[in-house]
């Protein structure tokens, strides 16, 4: 991993980090330009097509890595822990932590929902629900049976992240179990696992163009109109995923690793823009996992396990999202939930986290779950449809700053986190150089030369 240590940069140039900020906040004034101008040229060929290619490949590039990095990673995070025992106590703390947080998440939002009290006196007439159907919520012991996959290389093809992770694991514990004779597999997946860092590195040079094409191109077609409707659940969404972000996860943080919250928040900021510009988890996993390994330094024996499980698991944002929507509903349809109802809601968001995956819009599709489960009716999902990619953002990057949080709590518990990486403000910081060293490239290809003959 040492290449991609390199030391910050100093003097004149330009952070990576910086760079992809400037590429977020012109994205931003693009799309809102683009979006008055309405100009259906630029509409078709620049945003639905130049910016749309751009956004795409990058976000392709993004989850191209999360396969094979979360394999490497995880192979050599259980050959390095090296006691089966530990791995049980590492993987259960972060399991229930990711749990409670969700689950804490949600009855704040609730509460916060209910004081403001959203969405009363709204009127449904007009608002076009069709093509909305609910979804069925998944039976707890079909989310258990179905983590033990079936096949292997389907279960990586198709990226369920569960599979892989119990597959690796099963895969890494044999390998301990034969001892020695692991030795050359153990190196070849630390190789692979370097390789794969550098090959984030490389994509990563790529994040502010990719970054800018993303965010221009939604704030293109998300007008403000969209908004005005429902500015009320946004209002109170947006001030609920910020008070569990700034407030409750931070006094978590504190509490159970003693670490400063501050500098936590501004070593996660780039795992943050990733996830607001991809709407992802799941495709922010190689930033994180960088980001909590370079940046923060946790060891990778947490990090490789803690980072895939967290984003397919734990979903405190899209979490806030669906107590929020649903007392708005609640207030819009004038049904009293009581308590049950609203307990209901924490266990099937809980639920329904950790059986899906976080890619974009799975939120919504949640939601149908919660919803019909406590009899509001689906349709009135249309009624926030227009703003949910925009919430979609700012939740994810909740949801990936709670992998983040927990990965470090459970570190630090560990005594798997590197206390000088993390209180170093330039540890890792990302940097768009990719380190060509021709002297190196002509070594190795003669090397390769030589062997071939
Ligand atoms: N997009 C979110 C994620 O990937 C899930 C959601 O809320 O839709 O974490």
């Amino acid at each position: 991993m040492a290449a991609t240590d390199r030391p910050a940069q100093t003097g004149k140039r330009m952070s990576l980090t910086t760079k992809i900020m400037i590429g977020m906040v012109a994205g931003i004034v693009v799309g809102l330009i683009f979006n008055q101008l309405g100009s259906s040229f630029i509409n078709t060929h620049i945003v639905g097509g130049l910016f749309a290619m751009i956004g795409k490949m990058f976000v392709n590039a993004l989850k191209m890595l999360v396969v094979p990095l979360v394999v490497f990673s995880l192979i050599c995070g259980v050959l390095g822990i090296g006691d089966i025992r530990i791995l049980g106590r590492v993987g259960s703390k972060a399991f229930v932590l990711y749990i409670v947080t969700t689950a804490v998440a949600i009855a704040v939002a609730i509460g916060l929902a209910i004081l403001i009290a959203p969405g009363a006196g709204f009127n449904m007439e007009g608002v076009n629900t069709s093509g909305i159907t609910g979804k069925e919520a998944p039976s707890v012991w079909n989310v258990f049976a179905n983590i033990v996959p079936t096949n292997p290389i389907a279960a990586m093809a198709n990226g369920e992240m569960l599979q892989i992770i119990f597959y690796v694991i099963v895969l890494g514990v044999a390998a301990l179990m034969l001892g020695e004779a692991s030795t050359s597999f153990a190196r070849a997946c630390e190789y692979m696992n370097e390789l794969m860092m550098k090959v984030v590195g490389i994509v990563m040079a790529a994040a502010p163009y990719g970054v800018f094409c993303l965010i221009a191109k939604t704030f293109t077609e998300q007008g403000v109109e969209l908004f005005v409707p429902v500015l009320a659940y946004v209002v109170t969404l947006v001030s609920a995923l910020f008070l569990h972000l700034f407030v409750t996860l931070m006094i978590l943080f504190k509490v159970l690793s003693g670490l400063d919250p501050l500098t936590f928040i501004k070593k996660i900021r780039p795992a943050q823009i990733f996830a607001f510009s991809t709407a992802s988890s799941n495709a922010t996993i190689p930033v994180t996992y960088r980001c909590v390994t370079e940046r923060i330094g946790v060891d990778n024996s947490v990090a490789s396990f803690s980072v895939p499980l967290g984003a397919t698991i734990n979903m405190d944002g899209t979490a806030i999202m669906q107590g929020v929507a649903t007392v708005f509903l609640a207030n819009v349809y004038g049904i009293d939930l009581g308590l049950s109802g609203y307990l209901t809601v924490i266990g099937m968001s809980v639920l329904a986290s950790i059986g899906t995956a976080g890619v974009p819009g799975v939120g919504l599709v949640m939601l149908t779950m919660v919803l019909s489960q406590v009899g509001l009716p689906v349709e009135g999902i249309a009624l926030i449809l227009g703003v949910d990619r925009l919430m979609d953002m700012i939740r994810t990057a909740v949801n990936i700053t709670g992998d983040a949080g927990v990965t470090t709590i459970v570190a630090k518990g560990e005594g798997k986190l590197d206390l000088a990486i993390y209180s170093d403000p330039n540890a890792g910081t990302v940097t768009d150089e990719l380190g060509i060293d021709p002297a190196a490239e002509e070594a190795l290809a003669a090397a390769a030369h030589h062997a071939a003959r």
